[in-house]
């Protein structure tokens, strides 16, 4: 069995880990980075970019480049905020209401579900090179507050990258995992999570071992871009005033203030006042129109004491839930890099007496715990158990539209929970069972998870037949519904899947598109590779023989160079044919000549560890090619560039004055 990581799917980045030698850790990416921007893009040429490539081409390229794509993840249209849609992309529904994002270099159409693989897929096979080995399953994180058919979607992510999910974790309880996983003793702790696109609380209990989710909320649109925006609007105001242009109608212009709004956000957390360059930016009458100003914290802050208001209703909310007053927390976990902000952290003091606990990395907690995890799945780490529970209510929806709930948020889980109901009318033949997740009264007002028809039933007066209705929650939060006709004993179940962006032909489609593909791209990507090594090989022999004819003169060590040089020139040859096979064999000879021409230069340097090493190495590689036995085989005398002198005396061994025999 291969390697089970961690995965914090993050809105703005992503992070793996995994668990090595009992301790988790975090795996640096190809670039070397330890977070990658959850950014997917394809270039003019249809190359699909992921991460920091495609973070740089935000702004030259709009339109290609996907940001923020887990606002849409297992949402359908009809639920999408005004301000999720303001991305520089084009997203549009379908004819079945499910969100679709499109790419004109592509000229194609990708649910949410696709691109956001591309970053699982990115993330996994950077984790595979690393470890030499391969990753055969997952533990994803998901905001607390996502409801079923979010979760549902980011498995499908998963799928569609090739990636089993072992476990659908919430993200506060990994933090949470991360931070108390070496603690013994009894603690009550606040997950405080505030990321690029959303917002998570969660009240836990961990002690000895056992983590006790007691309560959680979250808003799952509120983050650090809504801060980088208020700067966006303050900068394109202040433009307006000037010049009388709106600079967020202009795609390219509003993607630049936006990385300079994130920017300055960054920075002010760090410095009281930060500069905002942003040179042509757009165009007047008179000429290019720059922005060149500076942005003060104070200023910064006055721009979102709302924002602040809104980061503490869930807060209260969860206090409300787990009956906890706020002095009975003990450690307070910041996570997310939203908390870096000055005013947040002040925030949260005036919520909960204690200090924040600063020994965790805000970044890298949430894959830390998904790697814990992991570690607690595959047995490696044991006495640790995580009792987590269901953020949202469950229920049906009954007479008059009302909701009827049978699990209540805050359940732990895994649970079963079940109810009798009957129907409302004489002789009905079927009920509908329509699935709910909200915490509003009525039905309507909740999300709809999805609905199916329990038939068959006999006729009967009114509320005289008995239909039993179970929930079943897994340790993932994912729900299965079944009814059972108690008179017949008939039974109907599903799995809800009634806000997922792509059903499962579609699933299955774009899983045999993508094996397909996987060997096309396989085949680009190995010949690109072949190409890449050769070059470099040439480009370092080449600085090879620089050095050789530097220390050895230019031709100290004749043989070994000219083996070299002609390689050289067959692998540039065969690199301009573009024949594969023959340039393999073509490198191979090449890494032979060049070895033996290191040899000889790393032996040279052997000998010649003296401080008059430059003088001796003159006569030193004479030497060392009279007494060599290739010497009379290949004689150089004969080479008529020679220069015209008498070398074997010189480098006769009983004249060479710096050898060290010389004065015994
Ligand atoms: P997510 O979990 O959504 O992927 P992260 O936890 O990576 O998000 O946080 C990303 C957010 O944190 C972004 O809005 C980013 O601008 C913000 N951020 C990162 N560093 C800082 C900082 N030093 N000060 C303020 N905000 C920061
Ligand atoms: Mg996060």
């Amino acid at each position: 069995m291969g390697r089970i990581v961690g995965i914090d799917l993050g809105t703005t980045n992503s992070v793996i880990g995994v668990l090595e030698a009992g301790r988790p850790q975090v795996i640096a990416n190809a670039e070397g980075s330890r977070t990658t921007p959850s950014v997917v893009g394809y270039t003019k040429d249809s190359e699909l970019l992921v991460g920091q490539l495609a973070r740089r081409q935000l702004v030259l390229s709009p339109r290609n480049t996907f940001s923020n794509l887990k606002r849409f993840v297992g949402r359908v249209w009809d639920e999408l905020e005004e301000n999720s849609l303001s991305v520089p992309y084009t997203v549009r529904a379908n004819t079945q209401g499910n969100v679709r994002v499109t790419c004109p270099v592509t000229e194609r159409e990708y649910a949410p579900e696709e691109l956001v693989s591309c970053i699982i897929r990115k993330l996994v096979d950077d984790a595979e090179t690393y470890l030499g080995e391969k990753v055969d399953g997952a533990i994803i994180t998901v905001p607390a507050y996502f409801n079923d058919s979010q979760r549902q979607s980011t498995r499908d992510a998963a799928r569609l990258a090739g990636i089993n999910v072992e476990r659908i974790l919430n993200e506060p309880t990994a933090a949470a995992l991360a931070y108390g996983f070496d603690r013994s003793s009894t603690r009550r702790v606040l997950v405080f999570d505030l990321g690029g696109g959303t917002f998570d609380v969660s009240l836990m209990r961990i002690s000895n071992g056992v983590f006790d989710v007691k309560a959680t909320s979250g808003d799952t649109q509120l983050g650090g871009n809504d801060f980088d925006q208020r700067i966006v609007d303050w900068l394109a105001e202040q433009f307006k005033k000037e010049h009388g242009l709106d600079l967020r109608r202009d795609r390219q212009a509003l993607q630049r203030m936006n990385e300079a709004a994130e920017k300055a956000k960054q920075e002010l957390s760090g410095v009281a006042t930060t500069p905002i360059s942003l040179p042509f930016i757009a165009t007047g009458n008179d000429g290019p129109l720059h922005i060149e100003t500076t942005l003060e914290r104070s200023i910064f802050e006055n721009l979102c004491p709302d924002l602040l208001d809104r980061l503490l209703v869930p807060v209260k909310s969860a206090l409300r839930d787990s009956g906890w007053q706020p002095d009975q927390i003990d450690d307070v976990v910041l996570v997310g890099g939203g908390t870096r902000m000055p005013m947040v952290k002040q925030l949260v003091r005036t919520l909960v007496p204690n200090p924040p606990c600063q020994s965790v990395n805000p970044d890298e907690v949430v894959a830390i715990g998904a790697a814990v995890q992991a570690g607690i799945l595959s047995g490696e780490l044991r006495d640790l158990l995580l009792n987590d529970v269901t953020p949202l209510s469950l229920g049906l929806e009954t007479v008059g539209g009302l909701m009827k709930v049978l699990i209540p948020r805050n359940t732990p889980i895994p649970v079963r929970q079940s109810d009798v109901f009957s129907t409302s009318e004489a002789n009905q033949a079927s009920v509908e069972i329509n699935v709910w997740q909200g915490e509003r009264q009525l039905a309507q007002d909740n999300k709809s998870l999805g609905k199916f028809r329990l038939s068959g039933i006999p006729p009967a007066p009114r509320g005289i037949p008995q239909v039993q209705v179970a929930f079943d929650i897994d340790a993932n939060g994912l729900l299965e519904v079944s009814a059972t006709d108690r008179t017949t004993g008939r039974k109907q179940s599903v799995n809800i899947k009634g806000g997922s962006n792509l059903n499962e032909d579609e699933i299955q489609k774009l899983l045999n598109e993508a094996k397909l593909k996987a060997e096309e791209d396989r085949r680009k990507r190995v010949s690109i590779d072949k190409r890449n090594n050769a070059l470099t090989l040439v480009a370092q022999a080449e600085r090879r023989l620089r050095d050789a004819a530097l220390e050895l003169g230019p031709y100290g060590a004749e043989r070994q160079q000219r083996a070299v040089e002609v390689s050289i020139r067959d692998v540039q040859d065969l690199l301009a044919e573009n024949d594969l096979h023959e340039l393999e064999l073509s490198v191979a000879s090449l890494q032979e000549a060049l070895f033996g021409l290191n040899r000889r230069l790393s032996s040279e340097r052997k000998i010649d560890s003296n401080p008059l090493q430059g003088i001796k190495n003159t006569f030193g590689s004479i030497k060392d090619e009279l007494f060599s036995d290739d010497y009379w085989d290949d004689d150089p005398w004969d080479d008529p560039n020679r220069p015209n002198m008498d070398r074997r005396n010189m480098g006769r061994r009983d004249l060479d004055p710096w050898n060290d025999d010389f004065y015994r």
